[in-house]
């Protein structure tokens, strides 16, 4: 059985990559399970996981640096089976970034095309060209060691890029950078793929750098792929609580299906009772079926009140709510995460944007309130 789950868009291009029933295992070991996957021309794409779901392992195959045990890799269209890495069409810029410490920024750069025989002028001209791209034009004499942990990184993009391939392997790419200079990075990476245009595939075990910059994203999951969309898609519709809780963060309620029309649907969870989860459509048509309630922490709402309930829009009366004490409030600047203590002692985050200056002294610790949540914010999957 395939595993692709595409919750994205599908365009009619020919793909560039296409993975075809491919697994990897060595031993009992199964780094990569049955895995198909098409990635379009042009794409920022995302491979994301958590450590050990074969997700270097699925862009190691496809720069032939790995043999998978079944299946086919194409790239534009021609099977890579008997392809050797350095006659395939992708280049890799690796989690270490490793540069030649004893040749200059130009030459680390030129290294590839000197191999290849690129005859001098054209090298030259291919090298600032590559250099100018990652604004490194005015440091082209430079030593590595001369260099910034960024600037280093943009040496080794120019050295990949410098080659022409089609597509870009990038492994971890920011990950040896620190918070503030990978948040830079991240920008540059996404302006640099929309200039050169060729399709960028990387693999990142942080989600908010694959939201940030990858316009698809497969989530892996023990060699499989769980899910495949837009960044929106994955965050706001996860098909499973893997991905629920993988991406972003997330309060889960386990519950019972009591009621499942098709224009509404009734969630019970122990966890919030006498309250009820309602939903503006059905689930999965049938009742008593044990689900997974997940709600995203800015789509609920604090109240001050803490006597009477709340109404929530569109939701009938005591659903959608419960009551529940401030544990805690982190002052986050822009935002602001508030743990909250329901009634019968289950601890969720709620954030909510500081808005204004004085936003951050509306409410207070150890004080009572209400948390509503409107009909349209769970996300039901199934147990
Ligand atoms: P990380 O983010 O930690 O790099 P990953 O998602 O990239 O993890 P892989 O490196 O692809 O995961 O590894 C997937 C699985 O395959 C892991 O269980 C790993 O231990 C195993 N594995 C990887 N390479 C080999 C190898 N050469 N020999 C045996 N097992 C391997």
């Amino acid at each position: 059985m395939d595993q692709v789950l595409d919750s994205g868009t599908k365009t009619a291009t020919k793909p560039i990559i296409s993975f075809r029933n491919v697994s990897k295992r060595w031993g009992s070991t199964v780094a990569v399970d049955n895995v198909s996957l098409d990635v379009e021309p042009g794409e920022f794409f995302a491979l994301l996981g958590p450590s050990g779901c074969g997700k270097t392992t699925l862009l190691r195959m496809l720069a032939g640096l790995e043999v998978p045990t079944e299946g086919t890799i194409l790239i534009d269209g021609q099977d890579m089976g008997n392809i050797p890495p350095n006659k395939r069409a992708v280049n890799m810029v690796f989690q270490s970034y490793a540069v030649f410490p004893h040749m200059t920024v130009a030459d680390n750069v030129a290294y590839g095309l000197k191999i290849d025989g690129v005859p001098e002028q054209e090298r030259a001209r291919r090298v600032q060209e590559a250099l100018d791209l990652v604004q490194l034009g005015h440091l082209a004499e430079r030593m590595p060691d001369q260099l910034s942990g960024g600037q280093r990184q943009r040496v080794a993009l120019a050295r990949a890029l410098v080659k022409k391939p089609k597509v870009l392997l990038l492994d971890e790419p920011l990950s040896a950078l620190d918070a503030k200079l990978r948040e830079a990075m991240r920008f540059e990476l996404s302006q640099l793929q929309q200039k050169v245009g060729i399709t960028f595939i990387m693999v990142t075990h942080d989600q908010n750098e694959a939201l940030a910059i990858a316009s698809r994203i497969a989530v892996m999951n023990k060699g499989s792929i769980a899910q495949l969309g837009t960044p929106s898609d994955l965050y706001e519709f996860p098909a499973s609580r893997f991905v629920a809780d993988f991406i972003g963060s997330v309060n889960m309620f386990e519950g019972t299906l009591i009621d499942d029309k098709p224009d509404e649907a009734t969630v019970a969870c122990p966890e919030l009772e006498p309250y009820r989860i309602h939903v503006p459509h059905a689930v999965l048509g049938q009742e008593s079926s044990n689900v997974w309630v997940a709600i995203r922490p800015e789509k609920m709402n604090l109240h001050k009140d803490a006597d009477a309930p709340p109404t929530v829009p569109e939701c009938p009366a005591a659903h959608n709510i419960s009551k529940g004490e401030i544990q805690e409030i982190s002052y986050l600047g822009e935002i602001s995460i508030f743990h909250i203590l329901l009634a019968n002692g289950r601890l969720i985050r709620i954030s909510r944007p500081n808005r204004s200056r004085f936003d951050q002294d509306n409410f207070g610790w150890g004080e009572k309130v209400w948390v509503s949540w409107g009909g349209t914010s769970p996300v039901v999957l199934q147990g």
